[in-house]
């Protein structure tokens, strides 16, 4: 068993998405074993997308991310990362597979509904960032 982080971002908690979301998660077999509702703030936020700091989007990004609230999540189960990637589908939504959480609910590329860890390392570090051990059970 393994857990891997989750977002619920801006554009799916502004449409009252969070549940839907939900569901689709724990219809798949995954647990949710911590979860917050933020508003994340700008520096929270660009700590976050670190990675992508020199991308294009990034300012976008997170200007998005801190444009309302958002549900972090810990999720776990059997090979959780690469499931849950699975499970969010493509990152522009038009390229999402049939029930993924993305071809469900994402609007576009930017605001795709939701974030996952890209591997476990990743997952170990931002899970870190917005939980402690005593609040993942
Ligand atoms: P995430 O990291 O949020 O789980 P991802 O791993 O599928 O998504 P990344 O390549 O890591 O995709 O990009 C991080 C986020 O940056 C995307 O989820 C999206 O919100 C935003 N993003 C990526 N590409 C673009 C783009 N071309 N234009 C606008 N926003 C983008
Ligand atoms: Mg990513």
């Amino acid at each position: 068993t393994e857990r891997t982080f989750s977002i619920i971002k801006p554009d799916a908690t502004k449409r009252n998405l969070t549940g839907k979301v939900n569901a689709v998660i724990e219809d798949a077999g995954l647990r949710i074993v911590a979860q917050r509702r933020i508003q994340m703030s700008q520096a929270q936020a660009e700590k976050f997308y670190e990675v992508h700091k020199e991308r294009p989007f990034f300012g976008e990004l997170v200007e998005f991310m801190t444009s309302a609230p958002v549900v972090v999540q810990v999720l776990e189960g059997d090979n959780a990362v690469a499931k849950y990637r699975e499970v969010m589908g493509a990152t522009n939504p038009e390229q999402a597979a049939e029930g993924t959480i993305r071809k469900l609910f994402a609007l576009s590329v930017g605001e795709n509904s939701v974030h996952g860890s890209d591997s476990l390392e990743n997952a170990k570090i931002e899970i870190a960032q917005f939980f402690t051990d005593d609040q993942i059970v």
